[in-house]
């Protein structure tokens, strides 16, 4: 395995493409809760955003660990890919279960950057991470499904054409197991909203375009049904590990914009008569956050290999999660408290990266969820849930 910085014409060109969208882009943004309309678009006319499309769709075909360098780079630039990452790894669902009419209908259009599949609707108010208590309903009338429920969390809903979303199709008490009866639906957003289906915007302490989604008998098509009726919970869970390595892409950038910042501030800030970088206590903090960021990016790499050798990767995806996620933000802590008052002040970006990088622990599974799956996955030790 080569442990340099991998793939560094990508790393270039993703800065390069970045350095047009400098912080005040983003500080901006931020203020007024707006979509990064003009960087999705540089994005998506790159190519970049279609690098997981195999080749003979009209994408890059490009490995996993090149489309996480591309988010790392993102990141690592202050930039944010929140708002656009989704069309990596949902398109991974029709990708892998989608019809050849399906694939053949939507995936060019995708890789073209003219169609948005952006939006992701699983978590419901009332399940959380118990997935397969979700309550939203269809059922098959005719040659359409009847859709009633609601989702919540539903990133960039009102910035996509296109929204996988998961049903339950059988009711629970007619499965065998609580996992069973789930399907996945492609809706058309353009068609849906406003007949049937209405998008609520979330105020979040964070820029991320996020939603609440309420459907009330609206109608689908029967054709939407993505792969087997009652397979959907298993479609969901075969798209979690690439979104896993590729969310710890992010997770690394955003702890190596920190260190950097830190290391940068720590060495300049002269504070009685000297650098507060030469003080331990400044000092300690970013060097042990930059370890755990090492040792977390080799996990996301290992985790990576394994994916696009076609091996199971579920505990290191997880786990590869954890670490970055919980390595980002002890550099986000060191980097917070190294610029001390500063840190508050909104021209410096320290506090809308901090803020940004804390969803990594929440979303898209929480640390808890994690440490549950390699306890009992992994460890063998007896099932809390
Ligand atoms: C900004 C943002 C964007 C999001 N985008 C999307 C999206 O696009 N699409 C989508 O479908 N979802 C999205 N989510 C939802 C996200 O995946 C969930 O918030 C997350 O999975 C946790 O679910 P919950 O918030 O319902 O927490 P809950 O399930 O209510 O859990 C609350 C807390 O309790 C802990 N907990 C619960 N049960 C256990 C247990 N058995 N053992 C130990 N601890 C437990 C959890 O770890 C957590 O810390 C987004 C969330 C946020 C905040």
């Amino acid at each position: 395995m080569d442990l340099d910085a991998d793939y560094p014409e990508i790393r270039e060109a993703v800065a390069r493409i970045c350095a047009e969208f400098p912080s005040p882009y983003w500080r901006e943004l931020d203020a007024e809760g707006a979509y990064p309309t003009a960087f999705v678009q540089a994005l998506s006319k790159s190519g970049y955003l279609a690098a997981l499309i195999p080749e003979e769709h009209g994408g890059a075909g490009l490995p996993l660990r090149a489309a996480a360098v591309i988010l790392e780079t993102i990141h690592r630039c202050g930039a944010s890919a929140a708002a656009c990452h989704a069309q990596m790894y949902t398109m991974g669902t029709l990708l892998r279960h989608g019809s050849a009419e399906q694939k053949e209908r939507y995936l060019p259009e995708i890789a073209a950057g003219r169609l948005r599949l952006q939006a992701f609707g699983v978590t419901e108010p009332t399940s959380g991470s118990d997935t397969p208590m979700l309550k939203t309903r269809a059922e098959r009338r005719g040659d359409k499904w009847i859709v009633n429920g609601q989702k919540i969390w539903t990133s960039r809903a009102l910035h996509s054409d296109l929204m996988l979303l998961l049903v339950r199709t059988t009711p629970i008490e007619e499965c065998s197991k609580r996992s069973q009866g789930l399907s996945v639906l492609l809706v058309d957003l353009r068609e849906a909203r406003g007949q049937g289906l209405d998008i609520r915007p979330i105020d979040t302490m964070i820029n991320h375009n996020t939603t609440e989604v309420f459907i009330s008998d609206l109608e689908v098509p029967a054709a939407s049904l993505i792969g087997t009726e009652g397979q959907g919970f298993r479609y969901i869970l075969d798209g979690m590990n690439a979104e896993r390595i590729l969310l710890s892409g992010e997770a690394i950038g955003d702890g190596r914009w920190f260190i950097e910042r830190a290391t940068a501030y720590a060495s300049e800030r002269q504070v009685f008569g000297r650098p507060i970088g030469q003080n331990q206590g400044v000092q300690f903090p970013i060097a042990r956050a930059y370890a755990q960021l090492e040792a977390a990016e080799l996990m996301a790499r290992k985790a990576a290999a394994l994916f696009d050798a076609g091996l199971p990767c579920g505990p290191e995806a997880n786990m590869a999660k954890l670490l970055t996620s919980e390595a980002a933000w002890a550099a986000g802590e060191a980097c917070f408290s190294t610029f001390g008052g500063f840190a508050f002040a909104r021209e410096y970006d320290i506090e809308r990266k901090w803020r940004e990088c804390r969803l990594f622990q929440t979303a898209p599974i929480s640390t808890n969820m994690i440490l549950a799956f390699i306890a009992q996955n992994v460890l063998g030790l007896p099932r809390s849930y």
